[in-house]
């Protein structure tokens, strides 16, 4: 009731639910309260939460932030939404973000852009803008993200909060409307480490509905959360301390560092030289994922459907250009381009060979150390209306889109301010080092 208070006394400015559900929470509440009088409540029994518009969730709208299913009631639950729920949290509702998720501002939704709760001259970042925000200004202590190029990671660095995106694979993709599939991943945006490690108990997991989920069983990820930091090999890539990045973030990722170096870790430069090729690669690869992923919204099955359609092409034509906003339609068109007859091998097939490599930096790089450390993010969150075309939009994302890449986890936590406005410090892992990344994480706060 306390949460459900915040959110109508703040969410009018801020914008970050499409929908509350408020009736369902309260009955879910009282189930939590039931359980825990029963004595079998969880850690994470009753805590509220919020869920990105973009996770199926049965019997409530789910939009993906687009006119193309503003009208479309999911009949079946994510596996994410489904385990969150069987842990006995309570939904309070469905989150903002980019059409589709395709955005870094959230600007890009057909329900209108969110504010930074900072300063709400700014963006939260995007595309889990929403759930960034509604994180940043309590309306709920904890929300589900997706990060297919650092969606989960820039929000929260932009917002103050921390943002977890695990290793392909770790969490079950079923029911998460799909952006790019070989990316696309889910994971936790909470105010703490142990918060996120908590959630990620809960998510985390094999999948059968999901193949690429991996099999590989689940830690306790709260258990090393307070493990020394002695010995600790962190490595700073040069490549994510160069031109473009604002002084005044950089400033505040290096005296993070020299905290950890306070705490017993060591520090050396280390290199990723294909860094500068990420950008281009993913905006080859997302884009014709997402063509071929978008396809199904032809407004037959499900979804907006022109009125009055001549005949079926007409229909596909009128539904789609109607329902999609301007960047889905951009993408979508480079999409079917880069996968087209005559320039599938140079363009798409050619970007997944740039990705082999720089999955191998990461590989190299972590044979010498533990951890990467640098921004999220180049600058901390912007003006709303501020980026006007869509290649400054797409190089806020040069320190995250490489990991969705080669697959790593990645997580951005708070690591103080330029003026009103958070810096996020991002650290980066192996694969399948959650773990060991939230205990990094959670010694910093
Ligand atoms: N900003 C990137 C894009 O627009 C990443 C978005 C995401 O991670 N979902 O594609």
């Amino acid at each position: 009731e306390h949460q459900l208070a915040r959110i109508a006394r703040l969410d009018g400015e801020l914008n970050s639910f499409i929908t509350v559900t408020a009736e369902q929470a309260l009955a879910a509440a009282d189930a939590a309260d039931a359980a825990r009088a029963r004595g079998e409540a969880g850690p994470l029994t009753g805590l509220p939460l919020a869920i990105k518009d973009l996770f199926c969730t049965e019997g409530v709208l789910t939009t993906a932030g687009s006119k193309m299913l503003a009208n479309f009631v999911s009949p079946y639950d994510a596996t994410v939404v489904e385990k969150l729920k069987a842990a006995g949290t309570v939904s309070l509702g469905k989150v903002n973000l980019d059409e589709f998720a395709m955005g870094s501002s959230n600007e890009n939704s057909a329900f209108g852009p969110v504010k930074n709760p900072w300063d709400t001259s700014a963006v939260p970042g995007g595309s889990s803008g929403g759930s960034a925000a509604a994180v940043a200004a309590g309306l709920v202590p904890a929300a589900m993200g997706t990060d297919t190029g650092g969606s989960i990671r820039q929000p929260a660095a932009f917002c103050g909060i921390t943002g977890l995106k695990p290793t392909y694979g770790r969490v079950s993709r079923w029911g998460i409307i799909a952006y790019a599939s070989s990316l696309d991943q889910a994971g936790p945006m909470a105010r703490t480490a142990e918060d996120c490690a908590l959630l990620l108990n809960a998510i985390a997991g094999p999948d059968p509905k999901d193949s690429t989920s991996v099999a590989r069983g689940v830690p306790d990820y709260t258990e090393e959360l307070g493990a020394p930091l002695s010995g600790l090999k962190i490595g700073l890539p040069v490549e994510y301390f160069g031109d473009g990045l604002d002084p005044e973030v950089e400033a505040a990722v290096r005296e993070a560092v020299r905290v950890y170096e306070s705490l017993g870790a060591t520090v050396r430069e280390v290199s990723l030289p294909h860094t500068h090729y990420a950008i281009p690669a993913y905006y080859v690869i997302a884009p014709a994922e997402a063509s071929s992923n978008l396809s199904r919204y032809d407004g037959v099955r499900f979804g907006h459907r022109c009125k009055a359609p001549s005949d079926l092409i007409d229909l596909y034509k009128r539904s789609r250009a109607e329902g999609f906003g301007e960047e889905v339609q951009r993408r979508i068109l480079i999409g079917t381009h880069t996968l087209s007859e005559g320039f599938f091998d140079a363009y798409y097939k050619k970007a997944q060979q740039v990705r082999r490599l720089i999955r191998q930096d990461f590989l190299d790089a972590f044979e010498e150390v533990d951890v990467l450390m640098g921004p999220a993010s180049p600058t901390p969150a912007f003006d709303l209306g501020a980026k006007k075309d869509p290649v400054s939009m797409y190089l806020q994302d040069i320190y995250t889109i490489a990991v969705n890449l080669a697959g790593i986890p990645g997580i951005s936590v708070p690591a103080g301010f330029v003026g009103k406005r958070p810096v996020g410090l991002q650290i980066l892992g192996t694969h399948f080092a959650e773990a060991r990344l939230l205990n990094v994480a959670h010694r910093f706060q």
